[in-house]
Protein backbone atom coordinates (compact mmCIF):
# COMPACT_ATOMS: atom_id res chain seq x y z
CA UNK A 1 0.00 0.00 0.00
CA UNK A 2 2.86 2.36 1.41
CA UNK A 3 4.22 1.53 -2.42
CA UNK A 4 1.75 2.44 -4.06
CA UNK A 5 0.85 5.84 -2.32
CA UNK A 6 4.34 6.67 -2.89
CA UNK A 7 3.44 5.77 -6.86
CA UNK A 8 1.01 8.25 -7.17
CA UNK A 9 2.57 11.07 -4.92
CA UNK A 10 5.46 11.08 -7.45
CA UNK A 11 3.08 10.91 -10.58
CA UNK A 12 1.12 13.95 -9.23
CA UNK A 13 4.65 16.25 -8.30
CA UNK A 14 5.70 14.84 -11.65
CA UNK A 15 2.41 15.96 -13.67
CA UNK A 16 2.85 19.41 -11.75
CA UNK A 17 6.48 20.17 -11.60
CA UNK A 18 7.31 18.93 -15.13
CA UNK A 19 5.56 22.00 -17.06
CA UNK A 20 6.83 24.29 -15.04
CA UNK A 21 10.01 23.06 -15.17
CA UNK A 22 9.94 22.87 -19.34
CA UNK A 23 9.04 26.79 -19.78
CA UNK A 24 11.99 28.25 -17.70
CA UNK A 25 14.30 26.48 -19.56
CA UNK A 26 13.17 26.97 -23.02
CA UNK A 27 12.56 30.34 -22.40
CA UNK A 28 16.26 30.45 -20.77
CA UNK A 29 17.78 29.17 -24.20
CA UNK A 30 14.92 30.95 -26.44
CA UNK A 31 15.31 27.80 -28.25
CA UNK A 32 12.77 24.36 -28.32
CA UNK A 33 14.46 22.75 -30.69
CA UNK A 34 17.98 22.48 -29.52
CA UNK A 35 18.77 18.94 -27.54
CA UNK A 36 20.83 20.01 -24.73
CA UNK A 37 22.68 16.93 -23.65
CA UNK A 38 23.19 17.52 -20.06
CA UNK A 39 21.81 20.66 -18.60
CA UNK A 40 23.70 21.07 -16.00
CA UNK A 41 26.96 21.67 -18.08
CA UNK A 42 25.36 22.63 -21.32
CA UNK A 43 27.05 19.95 -23.40
CA UNK A 44 26.10 19.40 -27.35
CA UNK A 45 25.64 15.79 -28.41
CA UNK A 46 26.12 14.85 -32.07
CA UNK A 47 23.30 14.22 -33.99
CA UNK A 48 20.52 16.60 -31.63
CA UNK A 49 20.01 19.77 -33.71
CA UNK A 50 16.86 20.39 -35.83
CA UNK A 51 17.65 22.16 -39.09
CA UNK A 52 17.48 25.16 -39.51
CA UNK A 53 19.52 25.78 -36.46
CA UNK A 54 19.30 29.91 -35.39
CA UNK A 55 21.82 31.58 -33.79
CA UNK A 56 21.42 34.86 -31.53
CA UNK A 57 24.70 37.25 -32.75
CA UNK A 58 25.68 40.35 -31.06
CA UNK A 59 26.97 42.64 -33.69
CA UNK A 60 29.96 45.18 -31.87
CA UNK A 61 29.99 47.36 -35.20
CA UNK A 62 25.95 48.30 -35.18
CA UNK A 63 25.29 47.62 -31.18
CA UNK A 64 22.45 45.08 -31.99
CA UNK A 65 21.62 41.84 -31.85
CA UNK A 66 20.43 39.31 -34.43
CA UNK A 67 19.51 35.94 -35.65
CA UNK A 68 20.88 33.88 -38.07
CA UNK A 69 20.94 30.62 -39.11
CA UNK A 70 24.08 28.54 -37.94
CA UNK A 71 25.13 27.88 -41.59
CA UNK A 72 24.61 31.41 -42.46
CA UNK A 73 26.51 32.82 -39.59
CA UNK A 74 29.48 30.20 -40.10
CA UNK A 75 29.92 31.60 -44.03
CA UNK A 76 30.15 35.12 -42.37
CA UNK A 77 32.65 33.71 -40.39
CA UNK A 78 34.62 32.24 -43.23
CA UNK A 79 34.54 35.87 -44.88
CA UNK A 80 35.60 37.80 -41.45
CA UNK A 81 38.47 34.75 -40.69
CA UNK A 82 39.81 33.53 -43.85
CA UNK A 83 41.41 35.14 -46.94
CA UNK A 84 38.57 33.90 -49.87
CA UNK A 85 41.48 33.22 -52.30
CA UNK A 86 42.54 30.21 -50.37
CA UNK A 87 42.16 27.25 -51.46
CA UNK A 88 38.49 25.15 -51.52
CA UNK A 89 39.80 22.38 -48.75
CA UNK A 90 41.15 25.09 -46.35
CA UNK A 91 37.75 27.01 -46.78
CA UNK A 92 36.32 23.95 -45.58
CA UNK A 93 38.56 22.82 -42.90
CA UNK A 94 38.39 26.01 -41.47
CA UNK A 95 34.29 26.13 -41.63
CA UNK A 96 34.39 22.81 -39.40
CA UNK A 97 36.99 24.51 -36.87
CA UNK A 98 34.92 27.43 -36.87
CA UNK A 99 31.71 25.02 -36.34
CA UNK A 100 33.84 23.19 -33.48
CA UNK A 101 35.36 26.64 -31.30
CA UNK A 102 31.90 28.39 -31.91
CA UNK A 103 30.04 25.64 -30.37
CA UNK A 104 32.89 25.41 -27.27
CA UNK A 105 31.41 28.93 -26.88
CA UNK A 106 27.90 28.05 -27.24
CA UNK A 107 28.22 25.39 -24.48
CA UNK A 108 28.43 27.88 -21.61
CA UNK A 109 25.35 30.00 -23.17
CA UNK A 110 23.27 26.64 -22.76
CA UNK A 111 24.23 26.28 -19.73
CA UNK A 112 22.97 29.68 -18.51
CA UNK A 113 26.13 31.70 -18.87
CA UNK A 114 25.96 34.43 -20.95
CA UNK A 115 29.18 36.76 -21.32
CA UNK A 116 28.33 40.54 -20.59
CA UNK A 117 29.90 41.28 -23.49
CA UNK A 118 27.17 39.77 -25.81
CA UNK A 119 24.18 41.51 -24.43
CA UNK A 120 21.80 38.35 -23.91
CA UNK A 121 23.05 36.78 -27.35
CA UNK A 122 24.84 33.54 -27.46
CA UNK A 123 28.14 34.66 -30.11
CA UNK A 124 29.53 38.59 -30.37
CA UNK A 125 31.40 39.66 -33.69
CA UNK A 126 34.27 40.76 -31.29
CA UNK A 127 36.98 38.83 -32.84
CA UNK A 128 39.04 38.57 -29.71
CA UNK A 129 36.33 37.11 -27.89
CA UNK A 130 34.42 34.87 -30.02
CA UNK A 131 35.25 34.96 -34.18
CA UNK A 132 34.99 37.23 -36.61
CA UNK A 133 31.84 37.75 -38.63
CA UNK A 134 31.47 39.93 -41.92
CA UNK A 135 28.11 40.38 -43.47
CA UNK A 136 28.75 38.06 -46.97
CA UNK A 137 27.12 41.28 -49.14
CA UNK A 138 29.64 43.71 -47.07
CA UNK A 139 32.56 41.19 -48.10
CA UNK A 140 31.30 40.64 -51.50
CA UNK A 141 32.04 45.07 -51.81
CA UNK A 142 35.08 44.79 -50.72
CA UNK A 143 36.31 42.07 -52.58
CA UNK A 144 38.08 42.44 -56.32
CA UNK A 145 34.76 43.06 -58.32
CA UNK A 146 36.20 40.32 -60.87
CA UNK A 147 36.43 37.63 -58.28
CA UNK A 148 33.69 38.61 -56.20
CA UNK A 149 31.55 36.00 -57.16
CA UNK A 150 33.96 33.37 -57.57
CA UNK A 151 34.96 34.15 -53.84
CA UNK A 152 31.21 33.60 -52.84
CA UNK A 153 30.78 30.58 -54.47
CA UNK A 154 33.80 29.53 -52.74
CA UNK A 155 32.81 30.28 -49.38
CA UNK A 156 29.46 29.15 -49.67
CA UNK A 157 30.01 25.49 -50.94
CA UNK A 158 32.87 25.31 -48.30
CA UNK A 159 30.22 25.35 -46.10
CA UNK A 160 27.37 23.83 -47.77
CA UNK A 161 29.66 20.65 -48.49
CA UNK A 162 30.51 20.67 -44.44
CA UNK A 163 27.25 21.41 -43.31
CA UNK A 164 26.66 20.80 -40.07
CA UNK A 165 30.21 19.12 -39.55
CA UNK A 166 32.44 19.80 -35.65
CA UNK A 167 34.90 18.48 -34.17
CA UNK A 168 35.02 16.17 -31.02
CA UNK A 169 37.42 14.14 -28.86
CA UNK A 170 35.88 11.39 -27.01
CA UNK A 171 32.30 13.41 -27.54
CA UNK A 172 33.04 16.49 -26.36
CA UNK A 173 32.87 19.84 -28.65
CA UNK A 174 36.50 20.64 -29.42
CA UNK A 175 38.12 24.06 -29.00
CA UNK A 176 39.48 24.45 -32.09
CA UNK A 177 41.38 27.58 -32.13
CA UNK A 178 43.26 28.32 -34.91
CA UNK A 179 45.46 31.51 -36.02
CA UNK A 180 46.84 33.14 -39.16
CA UNK A 181 50.89 31.42 -39.35
CA UNK A 182 52.42 28.96 -37.36
CA UNK A 183 56.20 29.47 -36.55
CA UNK A 184 57.26 26.16 -38.23
CA UNK A 185 55.48 24.55 -35.29
CA UNK A 186 52.39 24.46 -33.57
CA UNK A 187 51.80 25.03 -29.46
CA UNK A 188 51.15 22.85 -26.92
CA UNK A 189 47.87 24.98 -25.78
CA UNK A 190 49.30 24.42 -22.04
CA UNK A 191 52.56 26.82 -22.83
CA UNK A 192 50.08 29.62 -24.18
CA UNK A 193 47.22 29.61 -21.89
CA UNK A 194 48.25 27.17 -18.99
CA UNK A 195 45.80 24.10 -19.52
CA UNK A 196 46.47 21.21 -21.57
CA UNK A 197 43.99 19.78 -23.57
CA UNK A 198 45.11 16.46 -25.44
CA UNK A 199 43.86 17.63 -28.71
CA UNK A 200 46.00 21.02 -29.07
CA UNK A 201 49.42 19.58 -29.07
CA UNK A 202 52.49 20.91 -30.97
CA UNK A 203 52.86 19.73 -34.82
CA UNK A 204 54.77 20.34 -37.71
CA UNK A 205 53.56 22.74 -39.82
CA UNK A 206 57.01 23.94 -41.54
CA UNK A 207 54.92 24.58 -44.66
CA UNK A 208 54.83 28.10 -43.23
CA UNK A 209 58.47 28.68 -43.15
CA UNK A 210 58.27 28.61 -46.63
CA UNK A 211 55.86 31.35 -47.09
CA UNK A 212 55.55 35.06 -47.66
CA UNK A 213 55.48 36.89 -44.76
CA UNK A 214 56.84 33.78 -42.15
CA UNK A 215 59.22 36.52 -40.91
CA UNK A 216 59.18 39.70 -39.68
CA UNK A 217 61.63 42.49 -37.96
CA UNK A 218 60.71 45.01 -35.14
CA UNK A 219 62.97 47.26 -34.66
CA UNK A 220 62.93 49.74 -31.86
CA UNK A 221 65.67 52.51 -30.59
CA UNK A 222 66.92 52.03 -26.76
CA UNK A 223 64.52 54.95 -25.26
CA UNK A 224 61.16 53.63 -27.41
CA UNK A 225 61.73 50.25 -26.03
CA UNK A 226 62.84 51.36 -22.56
CA UNK A 227 59.66 53.62 -22.05
CA UNK A 228 57.06 50.70 -23.66
CA UNK A 229 58.47 48.25 -21.44
CA UNK A 230 58.24 50.94 -18.41
CA UNK A 231 54.55 51.78 -18.99
CA UNK A 232 53.90 48.01 -18.74
CA UNK A 233 56.36 47.44 -15.59
CA UNK A 234 56.81 50.32 -13.75
CA UNK A 235 60.32 49.61 -12.64
CA UNK A 236 62.12 48.25 -15.46
CA UNK A 237 65.28 49.50 -16.37
CA UNK A 238 67.95 48.53 -18.80
CA UNK A 239 71.61 49.84 -19.31
CA UNK A 240 72.45 49.30 -22.74
CA UNK A 241 70.85 47.60 -26.11
CA UNK A 242 72.50 44.61 -25.37
CA UNK A 243 71.52 43.76 -21.85
CA UNK A 244 69.38 41.26 -22.17
CA UNK A 245 69.17 37.34 -21.85
CA UNK A 246 70.05 35.53 -25.60
CA UNK A 247 68.80 32.19 -25.32
CA UNK A 248 65.74 32.08 -23.18
CA UNK A 249 64.08 29.36 -22.57
CA UNK A 250 61.31 28.32 -25.29
CA UNK A 251 58.10 26.32 -25.57
CA UNK A 252 57.97 22.99 -27.83
CA UNK A 253 56.63 25.36 -30.61
CA UNK A 254 59.52 27.46 -30.22
CA UNK A 255 58.47 30.06 -28.70
CA UNK A 256 59.93 32.37 -25.83
CA UNK A 257 58.73 31.16 -22.32
CA UNK A 258 60.34 33.94 -20.67
CA UNK A 259 63.16 36.26 -21.22
CA UNK A 260 64.94 38.70 -19.16
CA UNK A 261 65.69 42.36 -20.77
CA UNK A 262 67.40 44.83 -18.27
CA UNK A 263 66.04 43.81 -14.40
CA UNK A 264 62.77 42.57 -15.80
CA UNK A 265 61.59 39.05 -16.62
CA UNK A 266 59.07 39.56 -19.56
CA UNK A 267 56.70 35.98 -20.30
CA UNK A 268 57.16 36.16 -24.30
CA UNK A 269 53.33 36.43 -24.78
CA UNK A 270 53.73 39.44 -22.86
CA UNK A 271 56.36 40.83 -24.67
CA UNK A 272 54.57 40.05 -27.77
CA UNK A 273 51.56 42.19 -26.35
CA UNK A 274 53.63 45.46 -25.28
CA UNK A 275 55.72 45.45 -28.47
CA UNK A 276 52.95 44.34 -31.18
CA UNK A 277 54.87 41.54 -32.46
CA UNK A 278 53.69 38.86 -34.98
CA UNK A 279 54.09 36.00 -32.34
CA UNK A 280 55.80 35.13 -29.39
CA UNK A 281 58.64 33.16 -31.54
CA UNK A 282 61.28 35.43 -31.93
CA UNK A 283 64.96 35.84 -31.61
CA UNK A 284 66.44 39.83 -30.24
CA UNK A 285 70.08 40.62 -31.39
CA UNK A 286 71.19 44.49 -30.86
CA UNK A 287 72.86 47.32 -33.25
CA UNK A 288 74.38 50.39 -31.17
CA UNK A 289 70.91 51.97 -30.01
CA UNK A 290 68.75 49.42 -31.37
CA UNK A 291 67.32 46.65 -30.57
CA UNK A 292 65.90 44.50 -33.47
CA UNK A 293 63.18 41.46 -32.80
CA UNK A 294 63.24 38.74 -35.68
CA UNK A 295 59.74 36.87 -35.52
CA UNK A 296 58.17 34.10 -36.90
CA UNK A 297 54.56 33.65 -38.01
CA UNK A 298 51.62 35.02 -36.97
CA UNK A 299 49.34 34.77 -34.36
CA UNK A 300 49.08 32.57 -30.77
CA UNK A 301 50.25 29.27 -32.39
CA UNK A 302 47.61 26.69 -31.04
CA UNK A 303 46.06 24.41 -33.18
CA UNK A 304 45.40 25.09 -37.00
CA UNK A 305 47.74 27.25 -39.32
CA UNK A 306 45.57 29.08 -42.04
CA UNK A 307 48.41 29.40 -44.20
CA UNK A 308 49.59 25.67 -43.64
CA UNK A 309 46.02 24.68 -43.89
CA UNK A 310 46.12 26.75 -47.51
CA UNK A 311 49.65 25.29 -48.48
CA UNK A 312 48.73 21.65 -47.53
CA UNK A 313 45.65 22.11 -49.26
CA UNK A 314 47.32 23.04 -52.55
CA UNK A 315 49.27 20.07 -52.56
CA UNK A 316 46.43 18.04 -52.58
CA UNK A 317 45.21 17.81 -48.64
CA UNK A 318 41.64 17.24 -48.28
CA UNK A 319 39.57 19.15 -45.45
CA UNK A 320 39.40 15.88 -42.85
CA UNK A 321 43.35 15.33 -42.97
CA UNK A 322 43.87 18.98 -42.74
CA UNK A 323 41.81 19.30 -39.80
CA UNK A 324 43.36 15.61 -38.35
CA UNK A 325 46.81 16.98 -38.95
CA UNK A 326 46.07 20.04 -36.74
CA UNK A 327 43.87 18.53 -34.51
CA UNK A 328 45.16 15.30 -32.36
CA UNK A 329 42.98 12.33 -32.26
CA UNK A 330 39.57 14.40 -33.34
CA UNK A 331 36.71 12.92 -34.60
CA UNK A 332 34.41 15.05 -37.19
CA UNK A 333 30.79 14.45 -36.38
CA UNK A 334 27.23 16.08 -37.33
CA UNK A 335 25.44 18.48 -35.72
CA UNK A 336 21.94 17.68 -37.25
CA UNK A 337 19.52 15.42 -37.14
CA UNK A 338 19.79 12.69 -39.88
CA UNK A 339 16.03 13.20 -41.78
ZN1 LIG B 1 31.86 36.70 -27.80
Amino acid sequence: MRKIIAFFTAAVLAVFMIPTFIPAVSSLFSRDDVQIADENTGAITAGSFDKPFTVSVYRCDLNTVESHDFEEYITGVLAGEMPPTYNIEALSAQAVAARSYILSKAEAYFNGQIPEEHHGAMICTNPNHCKAWRDLTAAKASWDVRYANDYEDKIRSAVKRTEGEYMTYKGEVVKAYFYAMSSGRTENVEDVWGTALPYLRSVDSREDAMSDGFESLSTFDLSSLCSRLKAARQDFSMSDASDFEEKPERTDGGSVVKIKIGNTEFKGSELREILGLRSANFTVTSDGDKLTFKVKGYGHGVGMSQNGANVLAERGMKYREILSHYYTDVNIVNLYKKL
